[in-house]
């Protein structure tokens, strides 16, 4: 069994994304990003931390822009609209959910597409829709497809199974892999036969978000699994994949924590270096 771990595809991303930094510093251009923050929730603290020390290590900025829990429609829009006019800001990310009394659908349409560097609204969406190459696809399915490419594996030709349907995920990963000339089918709780469905694939893609549900009655030998769950279970972190007794079965597997997740910041980095450039 070969582990795909994340830290390696990083790696790689930053030796590439160091380069076009410096390129564009001979320019006067410091690619930032922008990350819009309601409320002072530890996930979110705790993915801008993250970020922070990703950008940093290459030269790129982020910066916080952080709101109380009782902003308003009104106040959040001017703020973004602000942030879509300023010059030396390259993308906007807008931690979600945001509260009930917010409007989440606006917030993501008023994000102009190309500082959209997460995909939120529908312009970029349809741009991964149709893999005509313009715009800025997801970061998660994004991570996946950066993790498959760096580890080597062609899908042409090969069933690519996703189990989840969510617009964050599982259908933008759905187009990404038929561009890889995947044959590709998307399961979801309605899915009859998920197990054969899962086993029958050479390509198996976990997005559900429900701790350690693929075990080992879902594979077989010679398949490669992808897990893009996070979860908490009994207090520790797991992906959808109940990683023991599937790793040893399969062809190859990605850990979590360690594996896709390790990958979505280095994807979102080189969104804002991208949007820097153009
Ligand atoms: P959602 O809850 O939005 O979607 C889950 C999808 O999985 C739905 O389509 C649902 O089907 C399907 N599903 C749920 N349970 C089952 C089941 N028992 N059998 C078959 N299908 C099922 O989740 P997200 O897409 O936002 O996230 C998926 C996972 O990825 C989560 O664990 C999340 O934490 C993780 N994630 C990881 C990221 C990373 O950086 N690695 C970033 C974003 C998310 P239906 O449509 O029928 O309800």
């Amino acid at each position: 069994m070969q582990e795909l771990r994340g830290m390696p595809v990083v790696k790689g991303i930053a030796g590439d994304i160091t380069k076009r930094i410096e390129e564009l510093s001979k320019k006067g251009i410091v690619p930032k990003l922008a990350v819009v923050r309601v409320g002072e929730r530890e996930d979110d603290l705790s993915y801008e931390r993250g970020l922070l020390k990703r950008f940093s290590a290459v030269g790129a900025q982020v910066a916080s822009y952080v709101y109380p829990d009782t902003v308003t429609q009104e106040e959040l829009e001017e703020g973004i609209t602000r942030l879509n006019e300023e010059k030396d800001v390259h993308g906007i990310l807008v931690f979600r959910p945001l509260p009930k009394h917010l409007n989440e659908e606006r917030i993501k349409e008023l994000v102009t597409p190309q500082k959209d560097v997460d995909c939120m609204g529908s312009i970029n969406n349809a741009h991964v829709f149709a893999q005509d190459g313009k715009g800025h696809a997801p970061c998660t399915p994004q991570a996946v497809i950066e993790m498959l490419d760096f580890y080597g594996f062609n899908l042409t030709g090969k069933k690519a199974v996703v189990v989840g349907r969510s617009m964050v995920v599982g259908k933008p990963l759905a187009m990404m892999l038929l561009k890889k000339n995947a044959t590709v089918t998307v399961c979801h709780t309605k899915t009859e036969n998920l197990k054969e469905e899962c086993k029958d694939a050479d390509f198996l893609f976990a997005a559900a978000g429900v701790a350690e549900m693929i075990d080992a009655s879902y594979v077989r030998e010679g398949q490669v699994v992808i897990d893009v769950g996070i979860n908490v279970k009994d207090g520790k972190l797991c992906g959808d994949v109940a990683y023991d007794a599937v790793s040893p079965i399969v062809l190859a597997i990605t850990p979590v924590p360690g594996g896709v997740g390790t990958v979505t910041t280095s994807v979102l980095l080189k969104h804002t270096v991208e949007s820097a450039e153009n």
